[in-house]
């Protein structure tokens, strides 16, 4: 790029990503060894994945499955034939010195995955998805990577089957980019291939440059060339969303300075630091030719293209979120929060079974999820408890107990002391307050208070509302404003 100082609104940032997920499959990929995690060192290891000389990769056919999954859910192309390539460098935490990946044949081409900014929906381009191992973990003592005294090295993560999802560089914002994580993770949990609370499961490169804005055109597109040319940085290895976007907003940041200043921004591996937020330089960027590419001899070439129509993946969270609008006539809102994991919109549909899908929403949706999220819980807390959840719904339902009562004691108690709703119903004394008993405080009420009963006759609408109040009092909160709002009219006015 010339150097030449910019104004920095002239100036748009570029970003792709490269996100490496934890496929969940019982074993490695290439190797019967256990994918759980164990606290125990180098134990989860064999000749296969420890790189012995003599010992031939299998492949796993779990793995390949989870691949074509997310490759029909992003609706790529899985070609006739896939293939694996070595791909060389030495690193201790890479026993063979060279990672089984893929590299001319991917599983999957050309993909998309929607996501929706401010309210608009924004079809992020998917250039690729690839099968490859990941290799083992280090652990630097007394130190980090510069000034550590040794390194240990743990082979139990070597040959953990992993998917590399790299994007286009659609993204015009890292608050996009992350967007497009949450979205991806979301996608990925619904197919049941990923955990996004394994440790480790997700690690993300963030590419980002900075084009002038004037090279954007009308419809968001950026010519190859310019793409080609403008110097973009990565910054490797950010284990979180939010992680993602700090990154990019400091790279975008430091990019724009220095182009405003008139300096070039070299092309660099960066290093994401993240207790303060900033990257560091790591080294100039790689090529391909570094790594010398060739063909892994000892996995033949894989048929794919039939997988594809056997292999069924479940109702999406866009598609089921449509689903939810249209089959329980639910607005966008709850819709989308019924359906922002899988747990939770297979826990609203079981409700909504048993009751008008409405009234299961508002219990869901806005009570359940409202409380959980204040406690810092997760559906996944609570599923084994559907039924006295359901059971809940089913006392406001039968007008067992008021509403404001169900919300305000019964569910936070169910959350908090973990007892069952009848139980908490009785112990609160909770259950409505029965006909006589209302009957006798609204005579009470209008009998100890002729002031308001005869600003009520003057239509003064405050009275009423006092009278309801006083009854409300007699009753301990147990009867039902709207029963009561009723029985007092229809003394008040016979
Ligand atoms: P390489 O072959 O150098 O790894 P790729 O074409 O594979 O480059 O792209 C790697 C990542 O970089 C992709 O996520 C892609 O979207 C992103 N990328 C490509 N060009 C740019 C650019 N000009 N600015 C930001 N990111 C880019
Ligand atoms: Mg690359
Ligand atoms: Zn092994």
């Amino acid at each position: 790029m010339t150097a030449q100082a910019v104004q920095p609104d002239e100036l748009a940032a570029v970003i792709g990503l490269e996100v490496h997920v934890q496929l969940e499959t019982a074993t490695k990929i290439f190797c019967g060894c256990p994918t759980e995690p164990t606290e125990e060192p180098n134990t989860n290891v064999c000749p296969v994945c420890l790189g012995l000389p003599g010992s031939l990769p299998v492949l796993n056919e779990g793995a390949v499955e989870a691949a074509v999954k997310v490759g029909k859910a992003i609706d790529a192309d899985i070609p006739e034939e896939t293939r694996f390539h070595r791909k060389n460098y030495y690193y201790p935490d890479l026993p063979k010195n060279f990672q089984i990946t893929q590299y001319d044949e991917p599983i999957c081409k050309d993909g998309t995955l929607e996501i929706s900014v401010e309210g608009e929906r924004k079809s992020i381009r998917i250039r690729r998805a690839h099968l490859e191992e990941d290799p083992g973990s280090l652990q630097h003592v007394g130190g980090d990577i510069d000034s550590a005294e040794y390194t240990k090295v743990n082979y139990n993560r070597a040959g953990t089957p992993l998917m590399e999802i790299v994007t286009k560089p659609d993204f015009r914002s890292p608050a996009e980019a992350r967007t497009f994580l949450a979205k991806l993770t979301e996608v990925l949990e619904y197919l049941g291939v990923f955990d996004s609370q394994r440790d480790g499961s997700l690690r993300v490169d963030a590419n980002l440059s900075i084009v002038p804005a004037e090279e954007i055109a009308e419809d968001g597109t950026i010519s190859e060339e310019v793409l080609e040319n403008a110097n973009r940085t990565e910054v490797k290895n950010i284990s979180s969303h939010k992680g993602a976007e700090k990154a990019l907003a400091y790279e975008r940041n430091r990019q724009k300075n220095l182009v405003q200043r008139g300096k070039a921004v070299a092309q660099e591996t960066r290093h994401f630091n993240e207790t303060h937020g900033t990257t560091v330089s790591m080294r100039s960027k790689e090529e391909e030719k570094d790594y010398r590419y060739f063909e892994e001899a000892d996995l033949p070439p894989l048929q794919v293209s039939h997988w594809k129509e056997e292999i069924p993946i479940p109702e999406l969270p866009d598609a089921r979120r449509k689903r939810f609008q249209e089959e329980y006539d639910l607005d966008l809102e709850s819709a989308s929060k019924l359906t922002s994991t899988k747990q939770v919109a297979d826990f609203y549909e079981d409700v909504a079974e048993q009751f008008d899908p409405d009234l299961a929403a508002t219990w869901v949706a806005d009570n359940l999820l409202g409380e959980l999220n204040y406690r810092d819980m997760e559906i996944t807390d609570v599923a084994h408890r559907l039924d006295e959840f359901t059971r809940l719904v089913e006392l406001v339902a039968e007008d067992e107990i008021t509403t404001k009562n169900a919300e305000e004691i019964v569910l936070r108690s169910m959350l908090d002391d973990g007892d069952a709703p009848d139980d908490i119903v009785d112990r609160e004394g909770l259950g409505k307050t029965g006909e006589d008993e209302v009957a006798t405080a609204v005579q009470e009420a209008i009998d100890e208070n002729p002031e308001a009963v005869s600003d009520y006759y003057d239509g003064e609408g405050g009275a009423l509302n006092f009278l309801v109040g006083q009854v409300m009092q007699k009753t301990q909160g147990s009867a039902d404003p709207g029963t009561v709002n009723e029985k007092l009219r229809a003394a008040l006015d016979e």
